[in-house]
């Protein structure tokens, strides 16, 4: 199987605090997981869910630790229907593991151990796995956990292009400036910016890439540097669109629900946002399936959800 849909990098396990405001000094609280997690599995995890009804496939490249933490991982993304041969398990090193904790201001905390998570190398990235690419989804993170793992995305952009001239390239630039020097994110996302058609950033993102203190302006000016459409995520008041032909922005409002844990939220939307796309709905549309499939990730808790394509189109209807 060679699928439509293609991510690469880090998967992980999350182990999160139960309480918020609980830090990770504090000896003997409790911790709730694993979670399966990892930015780029959430968004391929959310894809294949969504992609279920369209036919479309995906599949998904990386690294886990020859463990229990790693087999929990394969179990979801397995039973969600993404094609995980192209993961490879090491022998050496464990599964990725990050330890979350959240503040009741909404600031967060992890202590990250990314054993295998980082070992995606250019070799993981094989050509013929391409064949009948339609989108490469690259994330900030996998671009920064490791050199080997960010020309493992450098190759797959180089290879989705060749096998695939019009595929579509979205980027979640999910990268932040107070874990590795601004001037080391602009130079890393600089050639994967020029390659993007859907950018997904949050205000900060945009901000940062940008190098203008106001989201939307910030959104405007990346306009110019390579894509097509930015999508700007805005947690509970859902999303706004910038395109050459719309740089004030399209707004699409928020779907109203009890917020349990926004993990997760940003990669589960984008997953939703490109099957929208390419199922050839218009931007209105494809952003408000994307907003439910958001605001129903943040209704539980864990960075993967269970949410159905069913689900999300009987909440459209009723919306
Ligand atoms: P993360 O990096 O934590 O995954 P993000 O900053 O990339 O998040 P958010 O803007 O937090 O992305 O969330 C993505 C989308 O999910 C939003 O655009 C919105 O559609 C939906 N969403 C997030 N939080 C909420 C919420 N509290 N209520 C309703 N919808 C939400
Ligand atoms: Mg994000």
């Amino acid at each position: 199987m060679t699928p439509d849909i293609i991510s690469l990098g880090e998967l992980l396990v999350e182990i999160m605090r139960t309480d918020l405001n609980t830090p990770h000094g504090v000896t003997g609280a409790n911790y709730r997981g694993p979670f399966p997690s990892g930015a780029p599995a959430i968004f391929i995890d959310s894809a294949s869910r969504m992609g279920k009804p369209f036919d479309f496939t995906t599949g998904f490249i990386g690294v886990i630790g020859n463990d229990e933490f790693g087999a929990s991982i394969i179990k979801k993304l397995e039973k969600d229907g993404v094609d995980v041969s192209q993961i490879r398990s090491s022998d050496t090193e464990t599964t990725g593991i990050a330890f979350n904790q959240y503040n009741s201001d909404g600031s967060r905390k992890f202590i990250f151990a990314a054993g295998a998570a980082g070992a995606t190398t250019p070799d993981d990235v094989k050509e013929d796995y391409f064949k009948d690419i339609k989108n490469l989804h690259i994330t900030g993170s996998a671009l920064s956990i490791s050199k080997n793992s960010r020309e493992a995305c450098y190759k797959a952009i180089k290879i989705a292009k060749e096998k695939n001239p019009s595929v579509l390239i979205s980027f979640d630039p999910n990268l932040r400036p107070e874990l590795l020097d601004l001037e080391v994110i602009l130079k890393i996302c600089k050639p994967v910016l020029e390659m993007t058609e859907i950018l997904f950033p949050s205000g900060e993102e945009a901000e940062m890439l940008a190098g203008i203190n106001d989201p939307i302006e910030a959104c405007q000016k990346l306009l110019e540097k390579g894509p097509k459409i930015i999508v700007l995520k805005r947690g509970k008041r859902g999303c706004t669109i910038f395109t050459k032909d719309n740089l004030k922005g399209a707004n699409i409002e928020g779907f109203k629900v009890n917020e349990v844990d926004p993990t997760g939220a940003g990669d589960s939307f984008g997953g939703a946002f490109i099957v929208g796309y390419l199922a050839g709905w218009n931007l209105k549309k494809t952003a408000k399936f994307a907003n439910i499939i958001g605001a129903k990730k943040v209704e539980h808790f864990g960075p993967m959800s269970d949410t159905t394509y069913e689900e999300v189109i009987e909440l459209m209807k009723k919306d």
